[in-house]
This record gives structure tokens, sequence and C-alpha cells, in this order.
């Protein structure tokens, strides 16, 4: 027999990906330009073009063997080099070329780190509501996933009920801010009250709590500053992705960095080398690789999103919806006016509105919508989501 679990995985398509692929259906019945689609988080604004020309350079000037041969399986040490200089500048964070292991993505990212540091017995917390992958990749890893829901007032941490969910079991919490689905950025107040808690649990309990900071959406922050968590934290490892700040994500392209002031970070790194080879990540992609190194800090026009941000939000509040403002990222996290998120979900369809609803991202009763569409969608989709909201009043 071959493995159940990966076959149900394999099998059940995710929610969000389900609600593309009827978009896909649609666009094909009625014209792509009908379709409103805010199921996706695939960035809708091009790669600033310094990417297209290092790339073009980079191709045309270095020696093929070396463009497209394999790196070493932890990446270039002159890539490395880099995104570590890129860190102890841009965040003032001590960092090293031997703590940063190259990767595809944030996926890759995450299932290497969890892998690492996960033993059988342990638990993986997740903040919700959360991107739902983190539960196959913890679950994968072989920890017990445990989800502790954020305030619904502003999506910040509920810190009782984190404190109730810490045991000498747990192993890593993953935090990812900006947020996947909330847009919500945590405060700097929120994280030192973070890392106290989590420093004051680790002497009761006499063992390491690592954080595990997702961060695809770090740059894309709209006025507000994002606190660098190893500056804040000591056991964090970062797990960082070029696939949102440079409009890469089919490009496959990230990094993990292990903060040197955990007390074991090159026992830790080690672990990251293994799993990623125990997982066949290694050597991420070269020609990647060499293009994010001379494009580190760069993103594209973040304006563009904070343009759609604005003109929806507006217009949500103006109908009658309530949001969590979003500080970063791409995201709104709607409430639902009715409980059950996907009869609403449904409803919305009948004005090609395709919405996801909040349950697989572990929080019941909201819609997320992606607003890293075209300006023009936004604004073409206003008018349905008007009506949309007058069919509950
Ligand atoms: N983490 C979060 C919160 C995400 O939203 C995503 C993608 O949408 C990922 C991780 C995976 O990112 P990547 O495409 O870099 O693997």
């Amino acid at each position: 027999m071959i493995n159940q679990k990966m076959t149900e995985l394999g099998k059940v398509r995710s929610v969000i990906r389900e609600i593309f692929e009827y978009g896909n259906k649609r666009r094909s019945e009625i014209g792509a330009e009908n379709v409103l689609d805010f199921s996706l988080g695939n960035p809708s604004i091009p790669a600033p073009e310094k990417v297209s020309e290092i790339m073009a350079r980079l191709i045309k000037e270095t020696d093929p063997v070396k463009l497209h041969g394999y790196t070493s399986a932890q990446g270039d040490p002159t890539v490395r080099k880099a995104i570590s200089d890129s860190i102890t500048q841009r965040f003032g964070a001590s960092s090293s070329p031997d703590l940063i292991y190259m990767t595809c993505g944030a996926a890759a990212s995450l299932t290497i780190t969890l892998n690492a540091l996960v033993n059988e017995g342990d638990e993986v917390i997740a903040l919700a509501p959360f991107f739902p992958e983190y539960r196959v990749f913890a679950e994968k890893a072989g920890a017990s996933f445990k989800v502790v829901k954020c305030r619904e007032s502003d999506f910040q941490i509920d810190f009782a009920a984190l404190e109730a969910a810490i045991n000498k079991n747990t192993k890593a919490i993953i935090v990812n801010s900006p947020n996947n689905p909330t847009g919500v950025v945590l405060s700097e107040e929120t994280v030192i009250k973070l890392s106290e808690l989590l420093n004051k649990k680790q002497t009761e309990f006499g063992t390491s709590i690592y954080i595990i900071c997702d961060e695809p959406y770090r740059e894309l922050a709209y006025g507000v500053d994002v606190p660098y968590i190893p500056n804040f934290y000591d056991n964090t490892i970062v797990c960082y992705s070029f696939s949102k700040s440079l409009s890469l994500p089919g490009e496959r392209i990230g990094y993990i960095f292990v903060s040197p002031k955990i007390d074991i970070a090159t026992d830790i790194y080690a672990a990251v080398c293994g799993a990623g080879r125990a997982l066949g990540y290694v050597c991420a992609p070269s020609l990647l690789q060499y293009t994010v190194k001379e494009c580190i800090g760069l993103t594209g026009d973040v304006e563009a999103y904070k343009k759609n941000r604005d003109v929806l939000y507006n217009a949500l509040v103006e109908y009658g919806y309530e949001c969590a403002k979003p500080d970063g990222a791409f995201y709104l996290f709607m409430k639902s006016p009715e409980s059950d998120a996907a009869a609403f979900c449904e409803r919305a369809k009948k004005y090609e509105l395709l919405l996801v609803p909040s349950d697989s991202f572990g929080y019941e009763g909201y819609v997320r919508i992606s607003y890293c569409v075209s300006y023009n969608q936004i604004v073409k989709s206003l008018p349905a989501f008007k009506a949309l909201m007058e069919e509950y009043k």
C-alpha cells in the first residue's frame, strides 16, 4: 500500500486552489475580464526591471557551466555573504554567511526548518489565522500542530491563550508578519511581549522554544515598521522568500537565516543542512541565486498595492463590511455577513466575485480577499461588493 496521507493530500486540492480552478473555468466561459478573482496571492505588479536586466546580463556574460552548474548545497558562498551583509546593514542584526541556507522560497525554508527542529512528540504552535500549508509542513515534519487564535479585535497575539498553549513539548512557534491572511503587522510592543513570554517559558520548562519567522511579506508594509524578530528574541530562525517582494513566485528563491544569538546556532545550521539534504532541497536555482545577490532589499511598486488597499478597504467599510485594516502584505480579512463564510463565498460567485472562506486559515466566519490584482479589477469589483452586501440588509 502506498502512503495514504500523501495520497489524500495530493487528491484534495487546497480551498484556495479549488477556487482558482473554478476561476479558470469561468474565465474560459465568460472572458477573463469578467471574473473578479481575489483568490490567489500571485503578485500582479511586474518584477522590477532591474531583475530582468541582471538575469539577461548574467546569461550573456557568465560562463554557462558556472551559471547553470550546481552551487554548494547550502548556496553559493558569495550570495550567502551578500545576504548576510544586507541583514546586518538593514536590520543591525549580527549575521554570518555560514548561517544562511539558500532555498526554493518560503515553503522550502519552512519545511527545512521544521524538519531541522522537530523530534517525535514536539509541538509547533501557529497563530490563527495562518497560512494553511503550515499544518501540512509541521505534521509532515512529525510535529503535533497546535493552533492559538489571535484576538479578534485587532488580530494581534492573544497572550493569555498563547501562554496556556505552551508546555514542555513546545518546540517552535511560527510567526508571520506582515500576515497572510489578515495583513496585520505585529507591533514592536507585541514582539517584545512575545519574547518576554517565551523567555519566561523557556526558563520555567528548561527547554528551548524557537520562533520560526516566516517573512515573505517583510518589504510589503504601508508606512509602518516591521520589527526584525532576531533583534528581540535570541532563538529565532528567519524563513525568507523573494516571491512577493520581487514578484518572482514562480522562480522559487528564498533563504533561511539562523540567528547567531542562538546558543547552538552552528548545530541548528547543521540540522538545516541535514534537513535540506534529506528533503532533496539542495543547490537552490543558481541563476536566481546570482540574480537576488544583486537586488536584495529591492521591491516592486509597493505603492500600487497600497492604492488597491486604500480604495478597497474604504469602499468595503462604507458598504457595511467589517475588516481588520491591513498594514502590510496584500490581503484583506473581512468578516462574512453570515456566520457560514463558505456560504457567503458561494453567494459572491453570483457576482463573479471569487473570495476564499477563512476556515482553512484556522479562523471561522471570515473571507480572505487577495488584492494583489490590477487597479482596474478593484474598481470593477466595487459595485459587486456593494450589491452583495445589499442582500444582507
Ligand atoms: N508563507 C506565507 C505566509 C505565504 O503567504 C506563502 C505564499 O503565499 C508562503 C509562505 C510560501 O511562499 P513561497 O512562494 O516563497 O514558497
